[in-house]
């Protein structure tokens, strides 16, 4: 009752806009129809075309196009914390919940602890924590971290990356792992490199099966 009187309140003071466009929307974190045309492709990632050898599947809810793309960069690398909202209702409008009743835990692909400190938060966590625990499935992110300082990917040409990124992860608690159910979360995957090593490292530990969810899907 209190979130809902919070909620038309704050609706008062800062009216829900598109935050790619500025037009009025119908409620905080919305995206406007146009804008949303643009950048919607809900969709599984193909496997064999990306590599993936670790990942059982991978689904993606946008393109990172359009005003995605500022939003996605900006919470990353411009302190923009409040983004989350926007991110977060893509994941809640496009992703049936219903579908993940089999998963014992939602992750976010860890950041190393100096990237943590400089950023203050994980942008994965930020997007994904509450859409998790508002659909009752246990949020964990103490069980994959992440043990050696990577130059970001996207720095790197392609035959660069794996080598980047090989033996990164550890895992914490391996006995919580096995015969489990994963998904792993990211604000947007590119090569799908990133998701797949923490697959592999996840699946080598004994869980059952391994499941990647990202905001976006972008060019490599
Ligand atoms: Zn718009």
């Amino acid at each position: 009752m209190l979130t809902h009187y919070w909620n038309a309140f704050l609706d008062i003071i800062y009216p829900p806009k598109c935050p790619a466009c500025k037009t009025p929307v119908q409620e905080q974190g919305a995206w406007c129809r146009a804008c949303l045309a643009k950048i919607l492709s809900v969709r599984q990632i193909n496997k064999s075309e990306h590599h993936l050898t670790a990942l059982d599947s991978c689904r993606v809810v946008c393109e990172y196009t359009g005003g995605l793309k500022r939003i996605i960069h900006d919470m990353k690398f411009r302190q923009q914390l409040k983004y989350g909202i926007y991110l977060r209702w893509l994941i809640q409008k496009n992703i049936n919940i219903e579908d993940f009743r089999q998963i014992d835990y939602v992750m976010p692909i860890p950041l190393h602890t100096e990237r943590l400190r400089e950023r203050g938060y994980n942008q994965a966590e930020a997007i994904f924590k509450d859409w998790a625990l508002e659909g009752k499935m246990p949020w964990r992110a103490d069980i994959l971290e992440r043990t050696r300082h990577t130059i970001p990917q996207w720095e790197l040409k392609f035959a660069e990356r794996k080598a980047n990124i090989k033996g990164a992860f550890v895992i914490r608690q391996p006995e919580m792992v096995k015969d489990k159910h994963i998904i792993i979360v990211d604000d947007i995957i590119t090569t799908g490199i990133t998701l797949d090593e923490c697959a592999r490292v996840l699946k080598k530990t004994g869980a059952a099966s391994v499941h990647g969810l990202t905001v976006a899907s972008g060019a490599r």
